[in-house]
């Protein structure tokens, strides 16, 4: 018998499954609405200019390929302190920011979840916002977390369910980690505006909860600075202590790089240099130390004031793309006679939870070769002038 004869077969991932489905159907004119990328208008991953430039440069350069240090390239780090915090933060300059580069922000979640665990102990607890990226559920319940919800999304209004989410806040025990999206909710497309962070910040301080800010989409709904309102607003709140976990994936179009960094916030230079030491040995002891290349095309951007300046333009195009998106299935949708969808022109990001039931979405599937998620969410910025009118006119038929 062999060694492996006991092995079950694990689940498949939902959204995945979606895909493989989509790739088998022979019908022209599908359209995967189910995917987790930003597409531009011809239906492919950009590779951006300013992204291109700097490759072009790293490889006529010819340099070694040795390893990075545990912790990633410097200037890579600092350049995200400073995307994040904002260039001039008080917290950077008094030193009390440790950040690593990470295997893109998955990296960052998961070893930010195994050195909290080993700091919170064996009843440490993560309350993750209902509904959530499901990735956050087992990364966390795979480092040894016992799993909270809180409220976030309002079915009925297709928005943010705030008092919802400040009594379920308001009830956890001190010490519980608060998992956050900063901006771009997935997969709801349902955020808070800064006075709500305000209030949720006020709570999460007077309850000394964790603060664990997820930012994997920062650029795509307002720009840089304000879609780190909340990273801003917790810096300026004197809370002490919170972890945030960034990705570029989106934001430079570089998925496959795995380009993202863990940020753990101390009470003081002292608390940051022993955070950093601590973040490194959980680094060393999963996968030693991360990829180069991604980092190195990020640090070259970022650190040219030119180059970073047209990389903000180059984001704002896929951001404006989105809302002219949002917009024209809104007004699709309307002249096809659909109910009112005008809720998914005030959702963020590339993720919108159409309010579509399961039902709806099967029909969908079946009747018209469109693929969304079984939950309703639909990927904004899978649509295009081509396939606009198509869907709305598909999304009508089944919601009359
Ligand atoms: N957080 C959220 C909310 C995400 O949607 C994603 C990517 N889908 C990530 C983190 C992880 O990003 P990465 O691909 O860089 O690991």
């Amino acid at each position: 018998m062999s060694f492996f004869a006991s092995v079950e077969m694990a689940p498949g991932d939902p959204i995945l499954g979606l895909t493989e489905t989509y790739l088998a159907d022979t019908r022209p004119g599908k359209i995967n609405l189910g995917v987790g990328i930003y597409v531009d208008e011809q239906g492919h991953v950009p590779l951006l200019r300013t992204v291109h430039e700097v490759e072009l440069g790293l490889a006529s350069a010819a340099k070694p390929r040795g390893y990075l240090p545990i912790d990633g390239l410097p200037a890579y780090n600092q350049l995200t302190q400073q995307l994040l915090f904002g260039a001039g933060s008080p917290l950077l300059e008094a030193g009390r920011v440790a950040t690593a580069q990470t295997i893109g922000g998955s990296a960052a979640l998961r070893v930010g979840a195994d050195l909290l665990r080993q700091v919170a102990g064996a009843g440490a607890k993560i309350a993750i916002s209902n509904p959530s990226w499901g990735n956050h559920h087992v990364v966390f319940r795979t480092a040894g977390f016992e799993l909270l919800e809180y409220r976030y999304y309002d079915p009925s209004s297709h928005g943010l369910d705030l008092a919802g989410m400040l009594e379920d806040l308001g009830k956890l025990e001190p010490g519980t980690v608060v998992l956050l999206h900063a901006c771009c909710h997935n997969p709801t497309g349902v955020d808070l505006d800064a006075v709500q962070w305000q209030q949720v910040i006020a709570l999460l301080q007077e309850r000394k909860l964790l603060p664990f800010i997820d930012i994997a989409y920062q650029g795509f709904d307002q720009g840089i600075a304000a879609d780190a309102t909340a990273i801003r607003l917790l810096a300026a709140s004197g809370i002490e202590a919170f972890v945030v976990a960034n990705s570029y994936s989106k934001s430079f179009s570089l998925y496959g790089e795995r380009v993202g960094a863990l940020s753990m916030v101390g009470a003081d230079r002292d608390e940051a240099a022993r955070l950093l030491s601590k973040i490194k040995q959980t680094i060393r002891t999963n996968y030693s130390s991360p990829a180069a290349h991604g980092a190195s095309l990020v640090a070259g951007v970022l650190g040219s004031s030119e180059l970073r300046g047209r990389w903000e333009q180059e984001l704002g195009e896929m951001r404006t793309r989105i809302h002219a998106m949002r917009a024209g299935l809104v007004e699709r949708l309307a002249a096809h006679g659909a109910p009112d969808f005008g809720f998914i022109q005030g959702q963020a990001g590339m993720f919108s939870y159409s309010g579509l039931s399961k039902a709806q979405v099967l029909r969908l599937r079946e009747e018209h070769a469109i693929y969304a998620l079984d939950s309703g969410r639909i990927c904004v910025a899978a649509l295009n002038r081509a396939n606009l009118d198509t869907v709305a006119a598909a999304v009508a038929a089944v919601t009359r």
